[in-house]
């Protein structure tokens, strides 16, 4: 009866993401700016997802976050409200000093102006107050919280596992299928998913519709979480040499892998054919099929033959 007399006034009910959207182009509104595209600007305007980023990261108050992209501060602040500090990187300077003035109650945030792929891990955490738990025994570990610039996705996720200083976890929203090529299976595997799961574990948390950002992008996204291994899953003496067999694997995709591997590496098929023999792989393969184990064995016959720049 409510509801109807309420339609029939022309009162629409208001959710949640109607007020996150209002509130988000007020705010730009008054701060003068637009959304610039080219910097991956696509500002989360639903709490449902906001809360499911952080229920994913599993915060907790001894807990560091490094984000990518605050943006107008949406999630900054949720990060905020639960750990116990934050250092939020952000490439545009415009958000940057509006962030530094609007989150300048809270104690435990740090806003950085930088491009996240010019900057070290470790050189963020510098600013960290010294009496922070775990800073003095080394048991200090951070966690990545984000929702990613799209046009860097892949470069972030490699600069922070590949970075000295690791985190445990990062939890990042990426688009769908980016997410989708990050937790695949053999059968569908590319190099992609052979560099993240080397790292650690992916898996999909929720996927994501453009409408839950402003503007909406043009793809659907997802929330990945990828939780790190303390060590690799298999053992490789030399990481740029196994990648660089990996890369010379999926070189020619339509291939067999004797095929992809001889184009790859500007070797002869002759030469490769024992080699992946020797591995127990068979060479009518194809390199999406292969696991991560089966290309470390790979590279250890390919390693142990000759020194090869792959
Ligand atoms: N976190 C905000 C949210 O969820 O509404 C904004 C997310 S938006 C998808 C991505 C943000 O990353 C933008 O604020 C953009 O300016 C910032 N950004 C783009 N390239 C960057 C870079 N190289 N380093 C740091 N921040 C970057």
């Amino acid at each position: 009866m409510a509801k109807e007399t309420a339609r029939k006034r022309g009162y629409k009910k208001r959710y949640p993401q109607d007020r996150m959207l209002a509130e988000t182009k007020r705010l730009l509104r008054q701060l003068g700016l637009q959304a610039r595209k080219g910097l991956g600007q696509h500002f989360l305007v639903d709490e449902g997802v906001l809360e499911r980023i952080v229920d994913a990261a599993e915060l907790g108050p001894t807990d560091v976050v490094l984000e990518i992209g605050p943006g107008l501060g949406v999630l900054t602040r949720e990060l905020a409200g639960k750990v116990g500090w934050v250092v939020a990187v952000e490439l545009d300077t415009r958000l940057a000093l509006v962030l530094k003035k609007e989150l300048a109650s809270f104690n435990n945030v740090a806003i950085v102006n930088q491009d996240i792929l010019k900057t070290s891990p470790a050189s963020l955490l510098e600013g960290l107050p010294p009496d922070f738990p775990g800073i003095g025994d080394g048991r200090l570990g951070y966690k990545v919280v984000a929702n990613l610039p799209y046009y860097i996705t892949s470069a972030v996720l490699r600069h922070f596992l590949e970075a000295r200083f690791k985190p445990k976890v990062m939890v990042v929203m990426v688009q769908k299928e980016v997410a989708e090529a990050i937790v695949a299976q053999p059968g569908d595997m590319s190099l992609l998913a052979i560099s993240i799961q080397f790292y650690g574990r992916p898996y999909i948390i929720s996927y994501v519709p453009a409408s839950s950002f402003y503007p909406a992008p043009e793809v659907d996204s997802a929330i990945l979480k990828i939780g790190l291994y303390p060590q690799p899953p298999v053992s490789v003496a030399d990481r740029e040499s196994f990648f660089g067999l990996v890369r010379a694997g999926f070189s020619a995709r339509r291939k067999q892998l004797v095929g992809s591997l001889a184009n790859g590496l500007g070797l002869p098929k002759a030469e490769v054919l024992p080699l992946l023999e020797r591995a127990g792989i068979i060479s009518r393969r194809r390199a999406e099929t292969l696991t991560l184990e089966e290309w470390a064995r790979l590279w250890r016959v390919f390693a142990q033959v000759e020194e090869r720049p792959w």
